[in-house]
């Protein structure tokens, strides 16, 4: 059931992360591939678009249904190819997965419905006017190997809600899910062609940028820059989802056992491995010494390992090869400016690849580990003044994803969060804000451009039309030729009269 992968000469090998094992190969696609699939998909996309948001909506639910049925085989795909735990495949995974189908299924023709709207503009008068979505075409989605569920097949949903065709590029190191839930997708009667896999490296992402009409891009910045600068070359619309540095600010009144455990489940969860980790705490000084002990605490006791199922381990394996010489770059880089480390502090390569939960103290901003994303388990805490010192520092990174206010008095968080420097702030939470698909959720800064979820979650992936109809109107307006200076003075009286009364100061 699962998308017979092209012939290919060369291929890649998928390996489990948490064992070492290879445990399939795909094919490595180069650009006369993704040229053919592309064109299929182009082929594809009217038929599918034709069946309208009716039609195409009861697909999507089907294939909600489908991933609730057969979520344990998907867990184990996940799984096998990320080495994260079970436990976050099913909740960060299924969980998404299966909202997102009956979300975007339900909400796709209410965002993208036709909008009438008004002029101010008196020389309109009696126009209809009309704001429309059609969508672009084909959909190019570039995926992570951190969720290739939510994060890679996640933006493929809205994108076919909106009656888009879409190549979808998983990371050469995590195709197996999309290949999985692209099989299952036909099974639930998406037409052939209308979401097609083009598995592969770097290269072929970039091949799927050069056929595509619009691209969304979920990854590092760098290549998040790579993607801009070659979809520069077509004029193909972009947005991006790229790194974090997550800061988390605790003040003195927080509720320090929630604050701990929300630290340790925000920066470990996934093994860190989430573009929105907290990956930096800067905590008032009253009680910095209580939150740093109990943080510890609760680190130091995590399970790592591979996952046999449910509740076997807390914490599993680094997915990415060269992510752990970064996250081992970023600690001991730390440790020799002064830094010390509470708990962890090594990577491990019993059979898998691991790092282990990590704290660290002592920390300032001379250091990598509190200054460029980590992604791995490990968390940096730092002793603050005051609320107005952890602004600053929060708000002191070239990044601006999400971040997080803990404190008792919530305006007081509202206001503080009010004056973060990213796209998404959560106050007493973190992370939840990417389950209200209602809610945009987009970086700042290097964090990236535009966002998913909401109405531009999908309208990224729609042509915006205006339309403007009139029905009744003499055989010669006013302005039009020939010119005459009556009716120019005229106009020029009107404007002044419309537009010449503001107060002046
Ligand atoms: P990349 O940004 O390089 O990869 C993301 C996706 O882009 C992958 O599918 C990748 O393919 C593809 N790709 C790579 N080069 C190009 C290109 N020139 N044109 C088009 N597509 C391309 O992430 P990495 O896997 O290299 O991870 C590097 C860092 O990115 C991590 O250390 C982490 O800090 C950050 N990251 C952030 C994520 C987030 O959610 N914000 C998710 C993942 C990583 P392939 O994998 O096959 O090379």
């Amino acid at each position: 059931m699962e998308q017979e992968p092209a012939p290919t000469a060369e291929g890649i090998a998928v390996e489990n992360p948490a064992t070492g094992e290879v445990i399939a190969t795909v094919p490595l696609m180069g650009e006369e591939d993704v040229r053919e699939l592309a064109a299929r998909a182009r082929a594809a996309q009217p038929a599918w678009e034709a069946l309208g948001f009716d039609g195409r909506a009861r697909i999507l639910r089907r294939a909600q249904k489908w991933v609730v049925d057969h979520a344990d085989r998907i867990v184990e795909t996940i799984v096998s190819e990320t080495g994260k735990t079970h436990d976050d495949a099913v909740i960060n995974e299924i969980g998404y997965g299966a909202s997102a189908f009956g979300f975007w299924a339900k909400h796709a023709p209410g965002y993208l419905a036709d909008e009438k709207v008004r002029s101010s503009s008196p020389f309109l008068a009696g126009r209809k006017l009309v704001i429309r979505y059609r969508p672009v075409g084909v959909v190019g989605v570039i995926g992570p190997w951190n969720y290739p569920l939510t994060n890679g097949f996640g933006d493929c949903i809205p994108a076919l809600a909106a009656g888009n065709a879409v190549v979808l590029k998983p990371s050469e190191v995590t195709p197996l899910t999309s290949l999985l839930l692209a099989g299952a997708m036909r099974e639930c009667g998406l037409p052939e062609d209308a979401l097609i896999v083009a598995t592969g490296d770097g290269r072929t992402g970039s091949a799927v940028v050069d056929e595509v009409d619009m691209v969304t891009f979920t990854g590092s910045t760098r290549t998040g820059k790579q993607v801009m600068t070659r979809a520069a070359r077509t004029l193909t619309p972009v947005s991006l989802e790229l790194g974090g540095k997550d800061p988390m600010i605790v003040l003195a009144d927080a509720d320090v056992e929630r604050a701990a455990n929300a630290a340790a489940y925000y920066s470990m969860q996934n093994g860190g491995q989430t573009c929105i980790s907290v990956e930096r705490v800067y905590v008032e000084a009253p009680i910095y010494d209580s939150f740093v002990d109990k943080l510890t605490r609760k680190v130091a006791a995590l399970r790592q390992g591979a996952s046999s199922g449910p509740g076997t381990v807390d914490v599993g394996a680094v997915t990415f090869p060269p992510q752990l010489d970064i996250v081992s770059r970023h600690v001991e880089e730390a440790r020799a400016a002064g830094a010390r480390v509470l708990t962890g502090g090594s990577a491990r390569r019993d059979g898998g690849r691991f790092y282990e939960p990590t704290v660290l103290v002592d920390v300032d901003h001379s250091m990598a580990c509190m200054t460029e994303e980590t992604f791995g388990p490990t968390v940096g805490v730092m002793r603050v003044r005051d609320a107005e010192e952890a602004v600053q520092l929060a708000n002191d990174s070239e990044y601006g994803l999400s971040a997080s206010v803990w404190t008792k008095d919530v305006a007081r968080g509202e206001e503080l969060a009010r004056r973060m420097e990213a796209g998404a702030v959560c106050v007493n939470d973190a992370q939840l804000n990417y389950l209200a698909l209602e809610l945009p959720m987009g970086g700042w800064k290097a964090s990236g451009l535009g966002s998913r979820h909401g109405a531009p979650g999908i309208r990224k992936y729609c042509r915006q039309q205006s339309l403007l109809v009139t029905r009744f109107a003499p055989r010669r307006d006013l302005y039009m030729y020939p010119f005459r200076p009556r009716t120019t003075k005229l106009m020029s009286t009107a404007v002044k009269l419309l537009y010449g009364r503001g107060k002046r100061d």
